[in-house]
């Protein structure tokens, strides 16, 4: 194991991604990587390891840039407004993140009060468990989090960790099976003096060398011991489940107009994947159903709304990790009913110039642009 990591750190060393443009919360204020055992701004890395949950680094930077110029300190974050937070993170996905981000900061402020900045590090959680207690931090988030912000031993096992070491002991069960032996295989490899030096060396080889579909065995420091490569076939690992066929569904959606040129939008409840979002009406395809009369119905019953639902204006498939949807959308016009939400948390009528003030799930983001194209042709993709 001290090899290993030696050998890790000695690749990292030359290897690292030290790139200040690329991980600006990994570097001290005045732009070093920092000594080991020197501090970094706590918020700063809490911002980052959740966003790069389920996210590349290159996605989150502009993101993670433009959250810390508004939300620079705890305060401002547990004081924002949850739907300026929700249209910041508009394009991120997994919006639960963000909403448990806003609920965490105001926890935090409970718990340690008001003067909890980058300045006041003794009054940063150091341990564990207190970071586990926040909504929406686990296991390797906190360890990230400790060992960047404060050089703290505590081993992490993200995704890309999870396929490194599966290849490197060629484990024969999937990562999601396996996540014991591979927690003891990551706290066995961290260095005791180097900890936030090696697991970004660690996080860095998954995402530049170990890679999931070409991994540069011949470039890797790990390849004399990695039982993968000796098995002669690293991509075998790691080990995966059986494929599962994803249930796919058809979603009638319609885009109502009234009278007056505004558009109806409603905003979903706060549960689930895209609690909070606001969205264009509509519900799910029944057997046999015309895709009209589904839109139809479904406005009835969620919004107790007549309408005229009129010709298609755009059909887009888009895939989660748990299912697969297509969105059927057409145009409709508002007959009568004032619109209630009978399924939401509330309904508006905006003008279509207004829509990008509100915080969209991805999908919706076409049906927008389709949507301004269509009634303002001349301007074209510029409208969108
Ligand atoms: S030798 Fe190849 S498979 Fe093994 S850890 Fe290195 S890059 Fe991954």
């Amino acid at each position: 194991m001290p090899e290993l990591s030696h050998s890790l750190l000695a690749w990292w060393e030359v290897h690292g991604r030290k790139d200040p443009a690329l991980k600006p919360w990994m570097f001290t204020k005045d732009g070093r990587w920092p000594e080991p055992h020197e501090h970094l701004n706590v918020l700063e890395c809490w911002i980052a390891e959740v966003m790069l949950q389920q996210t590349q680094l290159q996605v989150v930077l502009p993101y993670w840039t433009r959250w810390m110029e508004r939300f620079p300190t705890v305060l401002a974050l547990a004081e924002a407004d949850e739907q300026e937070i929700l249209l910041l993170w508009q394009g991120l996905g997994y919006y639960s993140r963000a909403r448990r981000l806003h609920q965490g900061a105001q926890q935090f402020l409970r718990t340690y009060g008001k003067g909890l900045s980058d300045d006041a590090f003794d009054r940063w959680p150091r341990d564990l468990e207190s970071w586990l207690a926040l909504p929406g931090i686990g296991p390797s988030t906190a360890g990230s989090i400790l060992s960047s912000a404060f050089d703290l031993p505590f081993p992490i096992l993200d995704g890309n960790v999870k396929r490194v070491l599966s290849r490197l002991s060629a484990s024969s069960t999937p990562p999601a099976r396996n996540s014991k032996e591979l927690w003891v295989l990551s706290e066995q490899l961290l260095s005791r003096e180097q900890p936030r030096n090696f697991n970004q060396a660690l996080m860095d080889l998954g995402a530049t060398v170990c890679t999931p579909k070409n991994p540069s065995c011949q470039q890797c420091p790990w390849s004399e011991q990695c039982a993968a490569y000796a098995s002669g076939d690293p991509l075998a690992y790691p080990v995966k489940e059986a494929p599962r066929e994803l249930p796919f569904q058809v979603i009638g959606v319609g885009v109502v107009l009234n009278d007056a040129g505004e558009v109806l939008i409603d905003q979903r409840l706060n549960e689930g994947l895209l609690g909070g979002l606001w969205e264009f009406p509509g519900g799910k395809q029944e057997p046999g159903e015309a895709i009209e009369t589904t839109i139809s119905r479904e406005l009835q019953e969620e919004l107790a709304i007549e309408v005229q639902v009129g010709e298609e204006l755009i059909s887009l498939d888009h895939a989660y990790s748990h299912k697969r949807l297509r969105f059927v959308v057409h145009l409709c016009q508002w007959r009568s009913g004032e619109p209630q939400p009978l399924a939401s948390q509330q309904v508006r009528w905006v003008q279509p110039q207004q829509l990008k003030d509100f915080p969209f799930p991805a999908a919706n983001a076409r049906i927008i642009a389709a949507l301004l194209a269509r009634l303002h042709p001349e301007e074209g993709t510029a409208a969108a």
